[in-house]
C-alpha cells in the first residue's frame, strides 16, 4: 500500500513538474503557427480606437478634456474605428459579392462596439443612431478612394 501510494505520488509530482512545459509548448506554438492577418491589425485598429474614446470619456469627466475637445478627439478615433470596421466588412463581404457595389452596412456600433443585426438603424445595446455613423463611413470611404487617384493625378 505504501508502495503504491509513493507511486502515485511520484506520477503526481511527475504531471506537475511536467505541466508547465505542455503549457508553455502551446503558447509558443501559437504566434509562430498564426502570423498576424490583416483582419487582425484592423480589429486591433478598431479595438484601439474603441480604447482611445473611452479615455476621453474618462478625461472629459476628470475635467481634463473640454466638451468641444472630446468631441473632436472621438469624432477622430470613431472615424479610425469605422475606417477599420469598413475594411473588416470589405474582408468578409468580397468573398461572395461584388466588391464596392454593396450599400454600406455597418456590422459593430461605432459608439460601443456592440454587433449590430443586419438591417438595424440603432445600435440595440446604447441606442445610438446608425445612418448618421454609416453616412459618415460613405464620405470616408469615399475619400479614401479619391485620395490616391488625387495624387498620382
Ligand atoms: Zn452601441
Amino acid at each position: 500500500m505504501t508502495v503504491f501510494l509513493g507511486a502515485l505520488m511520484v506520477i503526481v509530482a511527475g504531471l506537475y513538474v511536467a505541466a508547465p512545459f505542455f503549457r508553455r509548448d502551446a503558447d509558443a506554438d501559437a504566434p509562430l503557427s498564426e502570423p498576424v492577418a490583416p483582419a487582425e491589425l484592423l480589429d486591433r485598429q478598431k479595438r484601439e480606437a474603441y480604447a482611445a474614446i473611452k479615455e476621453a470619456e474618462f478625461d472629459r469627466q476628470m475635467g481634463k478634456l473640454s466638451d468641444a475637445d472630446f468631441e473632436t478627439l472621438t469624432e477622430k478615433y470613431r472615424l479610425q474605428a469605422l475606417a477599420a470596421i469598413s475594411g473588416l466588412e470589405a474582408k468578409s463581404e468580397s468573398a461572395d459579392r461584388g466588391a464596392g457595389r454593396n450599400p454600406i452596412r455597418l456590422a459593430f456600433c461605432a459608439t460601443c462596439g456592440h454587433k449590430l443585426p443586419t438591417k438595424a438603424n440603432f445600435c440595440p445595446a446604447c441606442g445610438r443612431g446608425i445612418k448618421a455613423d454609416r453616412e459618415l463611413l460613405r464620405v470616408q470611404m469615399g475619400k479614401a478612394l479619391q485620395d490616391p487617384i488625387a495624387q498620382i493625378g
